[in-house]
């Protein structure tokens, strides 16, 4: 018997189980793939996540993997440069492989004690008041608390669950590949240069070790169920470019679609959704996977605290109402971007209009927080401005605000040091006189480090550490 199984150990699997295992939950994720996957997909890790790598300590060791590069050019790749003074100590853009991501968020995982099987399909499971049993490709069956589908786009999880994925299906088909190349790398460069002003759909970009990484639109690419060929991406790139340049030796190939898509429910009963299960999206502006990793550390706490026995009636509900609206947002920017990707007139235009809006100031702060999941705030009620936001990593006494949270605990920053978290001790933290720019006097952030009050009472500080961490010990 297990606590909660996780179907997938893609990157909101892995995260999800690190996040659990905080807790001393007990985990088993199961992935059908025997072995990670070698596809180099180079990803981009947006700020928000960067800060959920510093706030559980992983940070060095991505960074170790990846390359910092701005945070700005990412709504529908418009040239603009990020604002400046954006409200993070980590305002940049981390790319970096995805297996390599997904590798480091799996030994994390394990580390922290979560079992991980791989070469296991899950194929059907039922629910019933006091568990969730599964049953793998196999026949094999397990029985845990709760499953968590973080089984990917096609998510078995959310098929069998019956919950509906409205939306739209894929209209626009985009070719993606690595492969060596023929010309000299000025004249490539040249050639991409001019095409790109206009297409933003086509890029040759060096992969590293004489390797190409290219785009090009799959259209006239018709059959979606094979893989694409090398000659494909050739007559893709002639029709685009007029040369195919001379690519040779490719080391993947693959296609993706526009399909934009979301969940009608994250939960139901003892069963949840997570990641590309319960969202798809065009990669424009690279936000799935940032997305999936949010979800995770959204739900962790809180799928924990259901099985400690401390959390709140309605705390792992929240988990919906606080994920789908930041989901829904997502798809709708991405939407806007692919309309602005299109090489039609009218879209051109809106684009240009939108590149000279971004010289503004403050929309160009908008839309890189909305891209960036530093923008986001959670309905937590009346308040300040910064209840339900995510606390940036701010100096304290002992160093990094971050550091403070690697354990996944709540923690109350008191600048009265009249506070005290009290019965709440064993999930909360406590900090006097952090010395910190703090925008009021104490403040509770919950384990993801959302605002979850702001005030200087002890009565009210006491209301909403049960609404946020149960009843207190006695
Ligand atoms: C071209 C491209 C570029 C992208 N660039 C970015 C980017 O820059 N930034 C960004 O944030 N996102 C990007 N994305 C999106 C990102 O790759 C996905 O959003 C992310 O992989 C989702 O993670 P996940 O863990 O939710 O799902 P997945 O990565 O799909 O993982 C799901 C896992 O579940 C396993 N699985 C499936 N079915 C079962 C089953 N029945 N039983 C057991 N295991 C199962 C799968 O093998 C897989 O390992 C890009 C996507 C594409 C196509």
């Amino acid at each position: 018997m297990f606590d909660v199984i996780i179907a997938g150990c893609g990157p909101t699997g892995a995260m999800l189980a690190a996040e659990l295992r905080l807790h001393d939950v007990r985990v088993l994720v199961l992935e059908k793939e025997t072995e990670p996957k070698s596809f180099v997909r180079i990803v981009g890790l947006h700020i928000r996540s960067i800060e959920l790598m510093a706030m559980r300590g992983l940070l060095d060791r991505i960074r170790e993997h990846g390359r910092q590069r701005p945070a700005g050019g990412f709504f529908a790749a418009t040239d603009k440069p990020a604002p400046k003074g954006l409200d993070s100590a980590h305002a940049y853009l981390l790319g970096i492989p995805q297996p390599v991501i997904e590798r480091l968020l799996e030994e994390h995982a394990i580390h922290l004690g979560a079992q991980v099987r791989r070469g296991c399909v899950v194929a059907d499971f039922e629910q019933d008041d006091d568990g969730v049993t599964v049953e793998l490709a196999d026949g094999e069956q397990l029985r845990s608390r709760y499953l968590v589908g973080c089984d990917g786009g096609r998510s078995t999880v959310r098929k069998l669950l019956g919950v509906g994925f409205p939306g739209e299906p894929s209209r626009t088909e985009t070719l993606m590949g690595e492969m060596k190349v023929g010309v000299p790398q000025e004249e490539i460069a040249a050639k991409v240069t001019e095409i790109g002003e206009t297409n933003k759909r086509f890029w040759l970009r060096p992969a590293g070790v004489g390797a190409y990484s290219v785009v090009v639109p799959a259209a006239g690419v018709s059959d979606r169920a094979e893989p694409p060929t090398l000659e494909d991406f050739k007559q893709q790139l002639r029709a685009i470019a007029g040369t195919d340049f001379g690519v040779h030796s490719p080391r993947w190939l693959s296609r993706f679609g526009d399909a934009t898509r979301l969940a009608e429910r994250y939960r139901v009963g003892r069963v949840l959704l997570a990641g590309d299960a319960a969202h798809i999206h065009p990669p424009t502006g690279g936000q799935g996977l940032n997305l999936g990793v949010q979800d995770a550390v959204n739900l962790g706490w809180k799928l924990a605290a259901q099985i400690r026995g401390w959390a709140p009636e309605t705390l792992l509900d929240t988990y919906q109402a606080e994920r789908h609206p930041v989901a829904e947002d997502v798809l709708d920017n991405t939407r806007a971007q692919m309309e602005l990707h299109s090489t039609e007139p009218g879209p051109q235009a809106v684009r240009r209009l939108l590149t000279e809006l971004m010289d503004f100031d403050e929309v160009n702060r908008y839309l890189i927080e909305k891209i960036t999941g530093i923008g986001i705030r959670y309905d937590f009620g009346e308040g300040p401005d910064l209840l339900g936001r995510r606390l940036r990593d701010i100096d304290v006494k002992q160093g990094r605000l971050y550091g403070l949270l690697h354990r996944g605990r709540g923690l109350l920053l008191d600048r009265t040091e009249r506070l005290t978290v009290g019965g709440w001790s064993d999930r909360v933290d406590y900090l006097a006189d952090p010395a910190a720019a703090l925008d009021g006097p104490c403040v509770l952030l919950r384990p993801d480090g959302h605002v979850a009050w702001i005030g200087d009472g002890q009565q009210d500080l006491d209301e909403h550490l049960s609404r946020w961490f149960g009843k207190p010990a006695n």
